[in-house]
């Protein structure tokens, strides 16, 4: 076994990060360090703050230090593709890295955002997807993992509807052969939410502190539909509060936060991630009780 890139899984010391610039605001270490302690791992999960001019020799150090793998975080999550050896698809689809493995001194760029997301969705809110119709708010960057994940699960619609109708239609074109999908202006929302199971908000619209916005009028929400908002800061959106008001069920972001992670551990580990500790964990530093 060479001295970079050492599985250091059979050597019970587990050298974990996050890169980004800024990192002291990231809850990740916070999270991952419960995640550890809980599993009885010996090792440590660091913020690394990197800034863009040093990205590529942070890459390197990975292998150098012998880190099993990091997360990466706001501004290096497409700038990283070029620095590593493989990408696995969930990146190629989505255009950006989250998680790098460390196989050996072989690095691997993963994108566990939008599996972490359709993971919480359906653990917490929506178990079966398929044949679904899914509204999605947003066609930013979270939105495009979301979708491809989503598409993954063989809805039976996904409407992609922005501000920007443009943005809307490139995202719904790029992944047009892999199921029904179309994009459009907000105007469309009134007359589609009635026929929607399931809506999700993946703008910032309604992120602290403009907690008062919403990115829809919620006098479409019907009773039985799923509502789920990205923003878990607030933890339950005014979004989410209004559409409890109708009867929808309601699913918020923290736990698309949970299981990007937890998904990230056990490319790194094998192991099960814990869920449960990990959502408490965040939870508890946001000062709030955890919802569902
Ligand atoms: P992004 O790439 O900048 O995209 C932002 C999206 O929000 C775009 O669709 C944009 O529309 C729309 N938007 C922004 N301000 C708006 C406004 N005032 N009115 C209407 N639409 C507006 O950002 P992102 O990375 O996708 O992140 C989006 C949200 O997801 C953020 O709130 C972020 O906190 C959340 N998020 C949560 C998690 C989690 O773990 N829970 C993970 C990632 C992201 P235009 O195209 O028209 O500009």
């Amino acid at each position: 076994m060479t001295e970079t890139g050492r599985n250091t899984q059979s050597h019970g010391e587990l050298l974990l990060g996050v890169m980004g610039d800024p990192i002291a605001q990231s809850k990740s270490p916070l999270m991952q360090g419960a995640a550890l302690q809980a599993l009885g791992l010996s090792g440590a999960y660091v913020p690394l703050h990197i800034t863009p001019d040093k990205l590529g020799d942070a890459v390197q150090a990975i292998r150098t230090l012998g880190f099993r793998g990091v997360n990466v975080t706001i501004p290096h999550k497409v700038a990283v593709m070029e620095y590593l050896d493989r990408l696995d698809s969930s990146a190629v689809d989505v255009g950006a890295v989250n998680t790098i493995v460390n196989d050996k001194g072989i690095l691997t760029g993963f994108n566990t955002d939008g599996i972490g997301y359709v993971r919480s969705l359906k653990a917490e809110a929506a178990p079966d997807l398929t044949g679904t119709r899914i509204l999605v708010i947003g066609a930013g960057g979270a939105a495009r993992g979301i979708v491809s994940a989503l598409l993954k699960e063989q809805p039976a619609l996904v409407l992609i509807a922005n501000r920007n109708e443009e943005r809307a239609c490139q995202l719904a074109d790029s992944f047009s052969s892999r199921g029904s999908i179309a994009g459009a202006g907000m105007d469309v929302v009134p007359g589609v939410l009635g026929s929607m199971d399931i809506v999700i908000n993946t703008t910032s619209v309604g992120m602290y502190p403009h907690m008062e916005d919403m990115p829809i009028d919620p006098a479409g929400l019907h009773e039985g539909m799923i509502v789920s908002d990205l923003i878990y800061n607030p933890l339950h959106t005014r979004l989410l509060t209004e559409s409890l008001k109708r009867g929808c069920t309601v699913h918020g972001g923290l736990g698309m936060f949970v299981y990007q992670g937890a998904y990230a551990l056990e490319y790194w580990t094998g192991l099960e991630a814990p869920t449960a500790i990990m959502r408490q964990t965040i939870a508890d530093c946001l000062g709030q009780v955890p919802g569902k």
